[in-house]
């Protein structure tokens, strides 16, 4: 299978050159060059399928790993996840199901794609005799997803940069317990913003960048897409497909997760309706409502997760969007950047509007979502997943709707509490979590000096 830019003018590459390159040369991400069609029959022979057969049938097309390699992979990627079922399905209202993505071991779902990726790292780095170092920035569940799959693998070194005292005790301790000593938790004296400007600068001093091989594992990477189309496979067939269609409802910010949704649906999986759901950081939202792409700053919430400026996936949707035009997509991204927006063209909103429904939920109807849902099923929701609940309900229809639960409550306790008055409490195979000892590494906001650091760990 060969990937293409969303830019049009970037060599196109196989499955592992794009996992290796992330974003692509020309500043575009890649995209399969064609999607694989799954036949009806095949569709039907994955329900009641394990979680793991499920991954196989549906990634193996789009890689070019034969079935026992690729296979093994999966096998030890999810082999650390709580739950048998892996992405289990719980009933949450007459026709409103929610997907249950936080069982694996840092409780989001970003372990579905992180565990996957470090597999498949581990896997390109033995076969080439290379090394790789991991750089990374994260407001939380990014870091300590990459730490978690990184952990004790060959050929790879993982450097994670958070804001010293600005994430929360659950996602500092996931990512300063792990005890292998090819992870690294730097706690950076700065905000988010200068973790990120950190990890650019890194990338942009290209003889550092060669030096130490360095890559990032970013929402961008088409391979954490692809690990996130399998859990629509495995839910929507679990419900009744490919008899029967079934909708969505995806809480998201970098677009990664719906769009996997939406491959699912290309490759043939009948999904009725497939709904974005935003925070208000709604740049998607009124992208759909109005037709017009633009940026309005960032507001912190109680779902920190989605608090973006910027959809970077939603380039993939638009490159779809405009039947595959890369000139046209330069173009859309020059706007955005010189002048904040653009307006979409009426032929791609439309294709656009065809496939995704949408809707924004204010911080109060968050609350409000926890606690309403709390009292009536008891359930309890992270705030992400309540504004997936809070915008499936608006859109219900005769399809089984599916809520992507995208995190554990207790990853957020303090919003779940103020909304229900009860504290969320780890499952108890983390119950030890505030009891282990932590390795942390303070660094200034002093990009040289981490750079060194980086230099000596590795050497
Ligand atoms: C990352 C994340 C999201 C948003 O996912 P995207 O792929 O960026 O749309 C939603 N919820 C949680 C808990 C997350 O960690």
């Amino acid at each position: 299978m060969q990937y293409v830019s969303t830019r049009g003018q970037a060599p196109a590459l196989d499955f592992e050159q794009a996992m290796l390159t992330g974003l692509a040369r020309d500043g575009g991400l890649y995209v399969p060059a064609e999607i694989p069609r799954l036949k009806h029959s095949d569709i039907l022979d994955l329900a009641g399928r394990p979680y793991e057969e499920i991954a196989l049938r549906v990634m193996q097309p789009f890689t070019d790993f034969g079935e026992e390699r690729l296979g093994d992979m999966i096998v030890k990627s999810y082999a650390g996840f709580g739950h048998d079922a892996r992405a289990p399905v719980k009933q949450l209202g007459a026709n409103h199901f929610l997907l249950e993505l936080f069982h694996g071991p840092t409780l989001a779902f970003k372990d579905f794609a992180m565990q996957l990726i470090g597999q498949l790292f581990q896997d390109a780095m033995t076969r080439r005799g290379e090394r790789i170092t991991i750089v990374g920035a994260t407001s939380g569940d990014t870091g300590s997803a990459a730490i978690e799959a990184f952990k004790g693998l060959d050929g790879v070194e993982c450097f994670i940069m958070y804001p010293h005292g600005r994430v929360s005790e659950v996602q500092r301790r996931q990512m300063t317990t792990p005890s292998e000593v090819n992870v690294h938790a730097l706690a950076l004296h700065g905000d988010f913003d200068d973790c990120q400007a950190a990890v650019k600068h890194m990338f942009n001093d290209h003889a550092f960048r060669d030096r130490v091989g360095l890559t990032a594992v970013n929402s961008i990477n088409w391979a954490r897409v692809l690990a996130q189309v399998v859990y629509y496979f495995s839910a929507a067939t679990a419900l009744g497909a490919p008899h029967r269609p079934v909708s969505f409802t995806v809480p998201t910010g970098n677009f990664g997760d719906v769009f996997a949704g939406w491959i699912a649906k290309r490759m043939g999986l009948p999904i009725d309706r497939l709904v974005i759901a935003t925070n208000s950081n709604d740049i998607l939202h009124r992208t759909m409502a109005t037709g017009e792409h633009r940026k309005n700053g960032v507001h912190p919430t109680i779902s920190p997760s989605m608090d973006i400026q910027v959809s970077s996936n939603f380039e993939r949707a638009l490159f779809m969007a405009y039947d595959r035009d890369g000139a046209a997509i330069r173009t859309l991204m020059e706007e955005l950047r010189a002048e904040g927006g653009f307006p979409v063209s009426q032929g791609a909103l439309q294709a656009l509007r065809e496939d995704f429904g949408s809707g924004r939920v204010s911080e109060e109807e968050t609350a409000a979502t926890i606690r309403d849902i709390h009292a009536r099923t008891g359930e309890t929701l992270c705030p992400h997943s309540a504004v997936g609940a809070k915008v499936a309900e608006a859109h219900l229809g005769t399809s089984p709707m599916v809520t992507l639960a995208t995190a554990h409550p207790a990853k957020f306790p303090d919003a779940v509490e103020a909304a229900t008055g009860e504290r969320p409490a780890l499952p108890p195979r983390m119950a030890d979590l505030f009891d282990r000892s932590e390795r942390i590494t303070e660094v200034p906001n002093d990009v040289a000096h981490i750079q060194s650091l980086i230099e000596e760990r590795i050497s």
